[in-house]
């Protein structure tokens, strides 16, 4: 895509051309004390709210005073199945099956769950693999199981890293390691797109590699799900979990979402932890019967749900269901290309992008590392209305979401960054 353009005319063009313009409407665009909006880049960390999660939300607000208990079975959707009403959408964000999804818990929890039944250590197969920049939630999550299971958390944690003097990871390392010890690992447990870098990950090819040398594979795609064409069914990967806060616009906190492979569906002599909500929905009520394993990732639950945030939820996917995750991607990779082309105009020896430059290999977010930077730069951008995440040495993340995002953001961020490094 090199026909991009300088200049504002060319931005204001684009988003006039744009056919997802319209959905920028349909969300809060936080505003400066002047009353102009920001220029919002942190999507990856906090999506915007939809204009219609209020509505939403206050239906089941309504349901619960006008309905009480009864709103389980006579809500406008009904609370006791409510979660089933996400399933479907939320499987198309993802690239799964219905059977393999649910909606439950929030992610690190989600993530624990999932290594219950999929973290069987012995004595000498107990590792975990996982990619050195991982977030740092997954990582205590690891550390501990590992504790959990009587290992020390050091010596049963592998480390896929990156080269000397290189931020990206390499399959070729990857097959290195589990040549040598792939007979140790246990598990391998990799961010689908690595949140420092932005690196978006073959899953398929990594589950395949990981399945070759025996051990389970799962993913944290908390920066994938509505990001990236993740295909979750056809990785083959065991299990996923994602946050629905990030590009799934659901609010601070919200659920998060879990995916088991189909051939798990009817195990049950999988470990797990269960609850009331993990048995069969047709005698649950009855109270006193024997344990009766639902089928599928639903029988992973625990507890009856906040339907409140599952409202929020609701709102964001029938969103995502109009549009696909196809069609976002595809305005991706043209806005973020937009924003790799400014950001290649500025000077190369102080400013470089960490993200990988195949737009397949990338979701919408920029990771740039800026020479002698520290966090003033940060400041000084959202002092000018620009709002962007900051990572301790020297990088600056910017994530602009097909959904909300324009084309005039992308302008407006790189020239304030420009002014700031002239200064
Ligand atoms: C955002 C994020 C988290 C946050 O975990 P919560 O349990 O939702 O607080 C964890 N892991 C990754 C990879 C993330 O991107």
């Amino acid at each position: 895509m090199s026909d991009y353009k300088l200049g504002l005319e060319y931005a204001l063009e684009q988003d006039q051309n744009d056919e997802l313009k319209s959905y920028r409407n349909q969300f809060h665009i936080p505003k400066d004390k002047y009353g102009n909006e920001w220029v919002y880049m942190t999507g990856n960390s906090l999506g915007l709210q939809p204009k219609q999660t209020k509505t939403y939300i206050n239906q089941e607000l309504e349901d619960w005073a006008n309905l009480g208990v009864e709103g389980h079975t006579e809500g406008k959707t009904p609370w006791l199945p409510y979660h089933e009403s996400l399933t479907e959408s939320m499987a198309k964000v993802v690239g799964a099956k219905p059977i393999e999804v649910v909606v439950m818990n929030t992610l690190t929890a989600n993530l624990h769950f999932m290594m219950v039944s999929f973290y069987k250590p012995t004595k000498s197969r107990y590792k975990i693999l996982v990619e050195s920049d991982i977030f740092p939630s997954d990582k205590y999550a690891v550390e501990s199981q590992l504790r959990h299971h009587g290992f020390d958390d050091k010596e049963g944690l592998v480390l896929w890293k990156p080269r000397k003097n290189e931020k990206l990871l390499k399959y070729e390392d990857l097959e290195h390691i589990l040549e040598d010890i792939g007979d140790e690992i246990a598990l391998i447990m990799i961010g689908g797109v690595n949140y420092y870098t932005g690196q978006f990950f073959d899953l398929k090819r990594i589950t395949k590699l990981g399945h070759n040398y025996g051990c389970k594979v799962g993913f944290d795609c908390a920066h994938g799900a509505g990001n990236v064409i993740l295909n979750l069914h056809d990785s083959g990967a065991d299990f996923a979990v994602w946050c629905t806060y990030k590009y799934l616009n659901s609010g601070p906190g919200s659920l998060a979402g879990c995916f088991v492979h189909e051939r798990y569906a009817n195990r049950n002599d999988l470990n797990r932890f269960t609850g009331w909500w993990s048995h069969n929905k047709e005698t649950r009520f009855n109270m006193r019967e024997e344990f009766d394993q639902l089928p599928g990732a639903e029988g992973w639950q625990l507890s009856n749900p906040p339907i409140l945030s599952m409202g929020a939820i609701k709102a964001s996917l029938d969103m995502f269901q109009k549009i696909s995750i196809e069609k976002l991607f595809k305005k991706t990779k043209k806005l973020t290309g937009y924003f790799e082309f400014l950001i290649n105009q500025l000077k190369e020896d102080t400013i470089h992008i960490i993200t990988p430059k195949n737009p397949n290999e990338r979701g919408c977010q920029l990771s740039i590392q800026v020479k002698n930077a520290d966090k003033t730069l940060h400041n000084k951008l959202t002092e000018a209305g620009v709002i962007s995440d900051w990572r301790e040495p020297d990088v600056i993340r910017c994530a602009p979401v097909p959904l909300y995002n324009s084309f005039e953001d992308v302008y407006r961020l790189v020239e304030n960054l420009k002014a700031i490094l002239n200064e």
